[in-house]
């Protein structure tokens, strides 16, 4: 028989807000275990929350982005279960009023080609929940509450992809939104973007839907792919054999590339969610929306075919720069110095990806100057360093984050434009060279080239070889 897969994702991305979501403390990642919290965060009988209403302009933000409608009348629900890293035992969250409700991302569809829309079911503001260490101690288990209120937002699609490359593609497309409207930094290493994966797999042609599994807390591209590939194969491998998927939760080894199941799946009901009494519903102005609709930034498919068309880039050299948005700062304010997309474009793609990919560097983890790049290009297109020498600089600014003019003059790397001084080192070198000079002019082209290579190292590479063989000829008549 044969079957297709069905999956609906939800995503949790941290916000980029300076401090959580019902109080002061700051949202940095990391930090000495428990030390950003405070009464609310931390659950303390007799504190209030206060929404943060930078999050909320967030979700309106994300909302817009994602052609959501904006629910203007919503409220926060507790949703209730006990857990060590919950210290409420209550997480506020939005169940059934969400701010943002139907939107849509369009991906490429991987089964009948072209494009489709990956509806978005909704949006909720929700807290985040601490973090349980098992591993360093082996007979007890830690919590660490710092992560505790740190302000999410999670995006429910509905069962629209079809396959983990679809799941990948609206992930990314996802992401990008997120970085484009400054929402969220979406480190996945850090746990700022993961998907909770659900996974269901029916007769190929049927309209029903079969039973699903989930896998929570996947944070990387590669896992969400290989998550979705091998539970859809568990799946099917199990009703070939005669049994039933149960509904369940499961938890995805990356490292084994294996899920096992964990506990069977909670329902809505489960929660005991009702209408947090400590929160005023949240009600919305036009106003309000209207404000953050005009302010939103050119978003990252509208800025895609804008630099196409404009700059006569290729698709697949655009989609390479639009992987990170790290890649398209650098590429806007090397443009900028430059006055030429191409170079940039090359640059980016070439020396700049070659290097992220030896030293396994994350694109936000870039760091260096982001003006050195244009720089770099403005002395190789000047004619003031060699191109051996532009990617030497490169790799300096790469690994030190030196300044390029200030590397070129300590390392006497700048091409000598003086055709007098070219001159008087190639004058040099024939006088060191009479040999190959006779055998030149006894008709043996060879030695001319051999005079050329002499002279180029002489020169130390550092001026262009085309004007050393014009001076050369001149000189040998
Ligand atoms: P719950 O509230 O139990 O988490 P939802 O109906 O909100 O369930 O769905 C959660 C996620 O599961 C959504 O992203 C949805 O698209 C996805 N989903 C629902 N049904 C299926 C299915 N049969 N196969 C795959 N994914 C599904
Ligand atoms: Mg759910
Ligand atoms: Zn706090």
């Amino acid at each position: 028989m044969e079957y297709s897969t069905v999956c609906g994702l939800e995503v949790h991305t941290e916000l980029a807000t300076k401090t959580k979501i019902f109080c002061s403390c700051t949202t940095e990642f990391g930090g000495e275990p428990n030390t950003h919290v405070c009464e609310i965060c931390s659950g303390m009988p007799g504190t209030l929350p206060v929404l943060n209403e930078k999050v909320l302009e967030f979700a309106v933000r994300t909302g817009l982005a994602t052609n959501c409608e904006i629910t203007m009348y919503n409220k926060f629900d507790r949703k209730n279960y006990f857990y060590p890293d919950l210290p409420k035992a209550y997480q506020i969250s939005q169940l059934y009023l969400p701010i943002c409700r139907n939107g849509y991302i369009e991906i490429n569809d991987s089964i009948n080609g072209g494009k489709k829309k990956v509806r978005i079911h909704e949006i909720h503001m929700e807290e985040d929940a601490g973090k349980l260490i098992h591993d360093e101690w082996s007979d007890c288990t830690l919590v660490n509450y710092n992560r505790c209120g740190v302000p999410l937002l999670e995006i429910v699609s509905e069962p629209d992809i079809a396959s983990a490359d679809e799941a990948v593609e609206y992930v990314e497309k996802l992401r990008s939104i997120l970085q484009f409207c400054g929402v969220s930094d979406c480190k996945m290493q850090e746990g700022s973007l993961r998907a909770d994966v659900n996974v269901s797999v029916m007769e190929k042609g049927s309209s029903e839907f079969g039973t699903r599994t989930e896998m929570k807390n996947i944070n990387s591209f590669k896992a969400i792919h290989n998550a979705i590939e091998c539970e859809a194969q568990r799946q099917i491998e199990l009703i070939e054999d005669g049994g039933k998927v149960v509904q369940e939760t499961r938890r995805w080894d990356d490292a084994k590339g294996s899920s096992y199941a964990m506990r069977s799946k909670e329902d809505a009901q489960d929660y005991k969610y009702f209408p947090d009494p400590d929160l005023p519903p949240v009600q919305l102005t036009d106003e309000y929306v209207n404000s953050i609709k005009n302010n939103l930034p050119e978003l990252p498919e509208a800025k895609k075919a804008r630099y196409i068309a404009e700059f006569g880039l290729s698709e697949y050299d655009i989609s390479m720069i639009f992987s990170s948005v790290a890649y398209v700062k650098l590429f806007e304010r090397t443009v900028e110095i430059t006055n030429s997309p191409k170079d940039s474009a090359n640059w980016i793609m070439g020396e700049l990806m070659k290097m992220m990919n030896e030293n396994q560097l994350l694109p936000e983890n870039m760091n260096f100057r982001a003006d050195s790049l244009g720089e770099i290009i403005n002395l190789l297109n000047g004619n003031k360093i060699s191109r051996d020498s532009a990617k030497k600089v490169f790799k300096a600014v790469f690994e030190e984050d030196v300044i390029p003019a200030d590397y070129v003059k300590a390392n006497n790397m700048e091409m000598v434009s003086d055709t007098g001084a070219i001159k008087a080192v190639i004058e040099e070198v024939i006088s060191n060279n009479q040999k190959a000079v006779d055998e030149y002019k006894g008709g043996k082209e060879a030695s001319f080239n051999f005079l050329i290579g002499q002279s180029m190292r002489a020169l130390r590479g550092k001026a262009p070889a085309a004007e050393v063989t014009k001076i050369l000829k001149e000189i040998l008549g």
